[in-house]
């Protein structure tokens, strides 16, 4: 089900660069090329899952664990200053438009 050919896929193999936010054993964040608000990180796992819901059910306890705790340093620390969304487009209707699951964090602080 998962595709490795996505651009995101690429970035974890090291194959095309990102904007390096904050990396841990499990997952990855950099900011998006396209920023939609003054601030605009992604944060991926860096296991193949093409959606939230596969993320959940398929991924390990510790690679969840990693995910979130990722995702609330990087609101915390990123300087948003408590004013921020977090968006998972899940699904080609929805918009999403990378096959691996990630997380979008904005802000105009
Ligand atoms: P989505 O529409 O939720 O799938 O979001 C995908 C996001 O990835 C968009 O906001 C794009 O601007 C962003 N994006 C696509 N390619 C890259 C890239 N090479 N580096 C950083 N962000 C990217």
């Amino acid at each position: 089900m998962y595709n490795d050919q996505n651009v995101f896929a690429k970035i974890v193999r090291g194959e095309i660069p990102s904007k390096k936010v904050y990396e841990t054993p499990h997952s990855l964040s950099f900011f998006d090329i396209n920023p939609t608000a003054k601030t605009h990180i992604l944060v991926i796992p860096k296991g193949g899952y093409t959606n939230i819901m596969e993320f959940i059910e398929l991924a390990s306890d510790i690679e969840k664990a990693d995910f979130w705790n990722h995702v609330s340093f990087v609101a915390l620390k990123s300087g948003v200053q408590g004013n921020f969304r977090i968006q998972a487009n899940t699904g080609e209707k929805a918009g999403q438009t990378v096959p691996h699951f990630h997380i979008h964090i904005m802000s105009n602080e």
